[in-house]
């Protein structure tokens, strides 16, 4: 076997993975030509590349090592428990202590009567037994045509065909046969992007009665659940109006609609709560989790279920499960994870300590001429760039170039910031510091004014008519 290792040239492991390793959301042509970024260590919130550049991570890979990089109680917990026991099912009456135990603290840390954990490999994988749970909770209570699921445009639930469904990206539902029926999409509460001349509470307010619009289109007897992410994340980190969750709320409440709150992102501590649904006030019914139950140690997901559903179910067979549901490492895992989180008390560090600091930070960055406004909300983050932050004007020229390139010139900054379209966003372990924060801000002022010039210079600082920026372009 070829030994391929972390001291070959990075042009020869750009070259191997290239001819064989096909990456996703990518267009893999363009990565051959250009090759990958290849990443060789991390530590805390640095990231090592094949060069020996040195990278602060500002998004906590894909939103989720929340305790940092490289940790070694995670990797002597991974390697016990591989020893003790490195699988077994939870299929046909069996059980062991990882799950067990990692349910029961997910059952604790949980609000209300969300006492039951199924497990999942992922999110995406959580997000299609949350479909299959709750059609077939409904149908256990005699309602078989309760079924149907409403989502938000521009949401992110996973990548799977059902999960990839609820999600309301277009760019994925025009490849392979998505959504799958009975997914209806409304409008997000993307303020910023479509919010006109509303105040904010105003358009809050109105698209959260796009959902009793679309539940009394459908009949309210045919609609089994509403699924969001309590914060959008992948569509780039959208902080609803305060009206908005609430009058979901009500509506779901009126209409006897199941929440799903989607807390992938949200979840274990990112918005300064365990769970973002607290940070917003829903009371949801199921919780989609994934993530930052493992800081990404581990692939783990699962889906929090409330008493009600949890007995309903109980009562029959669910057909349904994963190989790896409640995978003993992986509950280890994470486990050891949620140890961690509370022994450093990590949710005081950011409510007290790192969500302050950025706050301040990001304040300093809107006043950049580049930055339209901030979101964050505890340690996510968007800015939305515009030529002309008072009219919240989107560029004239094709959606996400601006954020492409200063996207680049983070990474030329040693700095990792991701952009969706024209919006740059944060989401950095949750253990980062003041000084972290600080190093953050200079690299990333630093890319602001370089992509400032280059689009002066590119001609491209010409706002385009109208408000804001496009409402959904592809994963940056
Ligand atoms: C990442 C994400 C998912 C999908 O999780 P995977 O583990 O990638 O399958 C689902 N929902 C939200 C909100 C996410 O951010």
């Amino acid at each position: 076997m070829a030994h391929i290792t972390n001291h070959m040239p990075t042009a020869e492991l750009q070259a191997l993975d290239a001819a064989h390793h096909m990456h996703p959301f990518t267009t893999n042509d363009e990565l051959a030509e250009k090759g990958a970024r290849i990443i060789t260590r991390a530590k805390g919130v640095y990231l090592t590349d094949s060069e020996g550049n040195e990278i602060l991570d500002g998004m906590a890979g894909l939103w989720c090592v929340n305790i940092g990089y490289g940790r070694q109680e995670m990797a002597d917990v991974a390697a016990r428990q591989m020893l003790e026991l490195n699988y077994y099912n939870t299929f046909f009456m069996t059980s062991h202590v990882p799950a067990i135990a990692l349910a029961k603290e997910i059952a604790s840390l949980a609000p209300g009567d969300l006492n039951h954990v199924f497990f999942a490999g992922s999110g995406s994988e959580a997000n299609d037994t949350n479909i299959r749970m709750v059609r077939t909770y409904w149908a256990m209570k005699g309602k078989p045509e309760k079924s149907h699921i409403i989502s938000r445009k521009n949401a992110y639930h996973g990548s799977s065909m059902g999960s990839g469904s609820l999600g309301g990206m277009s760019y994925m539902h025009e490849q392979g046969g998505m959504p799958i029926p009975g997914i209806h999409h409304i409008n997000q509460p993307d303020w910023w992007v479509e919010g006109g001349d509303l105040t904010p509470e105003a358009f809050g307010l109105a698209r959260a009665q796009e959902l009793e619009a679309k539940i009394l289109e459908l009949g309210a007897d045919n609609v089994a659940a509403f699924i969001g992410e309590p914060i959008q994340g992948a569509g780039g980190v959208i902080v609803p109006p305060s009206t908005y969750w609430p009058e979901i709320q009500r509506i779901c409440d009126k209409y006897n609609v199941l929440i799903i709150a989607d807390e992938v992102i949200c979840g274990f501590g990112r918005t300064g709560s365990w769970f973002g649904s607290e940070t917003m006030g829903i009371k949801p019914h199921i919780m989609t989790i994934a993530k930052g139950l493992s800081s990404g140690y581990q692939p783990i997901g699962g889906s929090i279920v409330c008493e009600e559903i949890a007995q309903t179910i109980g009562s029959g067979e669910f057909n349904h499960g994963y190989t790896y549901s409640g995978h003993p490492v992986c509950s280890a895992v994470a486990l050891e994870n949620l140890r961690i989180m509370q022994d450093e008390n990590i949710l005081d560090h950011v409510n007290n300590v790192a969500a302050p600091a950025l706050k301040e930070g990001l304040a300093k960055l809107a006043e950049h001429p580049l930055v339209g406004t901030v979101n964050v909300a505890g340690l996510m983050a968007s800015l939305p760039l515009s030529p002309r932050k008072e009219t919240r004007s989107k560029f004239a020229g094709d959606a996400g170039t601006v954020g492409y390139m200063c996207r680049e010139r983070c990474f030329a900054n040693n700095l990792v910031m991701r952009h969706v379209g024209d919006r740059m966003i944060i989401s950095p372990p949750l253990v980062i510091t003041p000084e972290e924060i600080k190093v953050f801000m200079t690299r990333a002022t630093k890319a602001l004014d370089e992509t400032y010039t280059a689009v002066k210079e590119g001609g491209l600082l010409k706002a385009a008519e109208g408000h804001a920026q496009d409402a959904e372009s592809p994963l940056g």
